[in-house]
């Protein structure tokens, strides 16, 4: 029998093997925790306590997905976002911490405006992470969730509900489903990887997310040249808008936007110092 020490030490060793999967111990911790349904305190203040056998063939079968390659959190089925709790499958891209960023980013904004009556898009939803997470900080505001893929708006629509926010949820491609509509605030972490970026992505993103989420057309920035064309319409006076890009993408993505009716067009940067975010209005 083992108790959570040995455990702790088996998986972290045993990933450690793995050249590709970085941070080993807390990729193993997390491995425990979720099995054993604690937080990584518990680990410690209970690390002599025994692992039942099911709970060890538990750890066992997940350590065998992750050395596959296969992401962590599609393992567990969850991740954490923005204090939210996101479930996350094959069909979506696994919310990163470059859009918490984001996110956060847009709620130092968001405080200080009058949000009654409003409207805030959040198109190429995904698993509906960012829209979420400011439908729960900003009650007042109407969130609608966009995505083409119908699997996609499925979980997203899930995960509204699991969160307890009212969101609406609607399927089509880019901005169609919003025909004759028009919103105060738009968020989109589009896709916005290259044909080229993508053969050189680390395996884990390449063979196990979905592609429809990371390519970005031939080009990474297909979506932005279509939104920079398209969306003017869907936007009343002095709306603002948010997108994340690619770390090398913002030169290319200010470029498609510098004319009117865009103004206040500035990039921000990532805590790696990457402009990772455009914002920008409308006249
Ligand atoms: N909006 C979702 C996210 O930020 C999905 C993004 C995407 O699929 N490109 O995680």
């Amino acid at each position: 029998m083992k108790v959570i020490a040995e455990a702790l030490q088996i998986l972290t060793h045993a990933l450690e093997k793995a050249a590709s999967i970085p941070y080993a111990r807390r990729q193993a911790e997390e491995i425990l925790c979720d099995v054993l349904s604690c937080d990584r305190l518990s680990l410690y203040i209970n690390s002599r306590h025994p692992l039942k056998s099911e709970e060890w063939a538990n750890c066992q079968a997940y350590l065998a997905r992750r050395l596959k390659g296969e992401p962590l959190a599609y393992i567990k089925g969850t991740i954490e976002f923005y204090n939210c709790l996101i479930h996350v499958n094959p069909s979506v891209l696994i919310p990163r911490q470059e859009t918490e960023i984001l996110v956060d980013k847009i709620v130092h904004i968001l405080s200080k405006e009058d949000l009654r009556g409003k409207t805030l898009w959040d198109v190429c939803c995904g698993s509906g992470c960012i829209g979420i997470a400011l439908k729960k900080r900003f009650p007042l505001l109407q969130v609608v969730l966009a995505d083409q893929s119908k699997e996609a708006l499925e979980l997203a629509s899930y995960n509204a509900n699991e969160n307890k926010e009212d969101v609406v949820c609607l399927q089509g491609d880019l901005l169609t489903p919003f025909q004759g509509q028009k919103t105060h605030f738009f968020v989109c972490n589009p896709p916005y990887i290259s044909e080229q970026e993508f053969e050189q992505l680390d395996p884990d993103v390449r063979e196990f997310e979905p592609k429809l989420a990371l390519l970005g057309g031939v080009s990474g920035i297909e979506f932005y040249e279509r939104l920079a064309k398209e969306l003017p319409v869907y936007l009343h006076p002095h709306s603002k808008v948010w997108f994340e890009i690619g770390y090398n993408q913002g030169e290319a993505v200010q470029a498609l936007f510098k004319s009117p009716p865009w103004k206040n067009q500035h990039l921000e940067n990532d805590w790696a110092g990457h402009n990772r975010f455009f914002f920008l209005e409308n006249e």
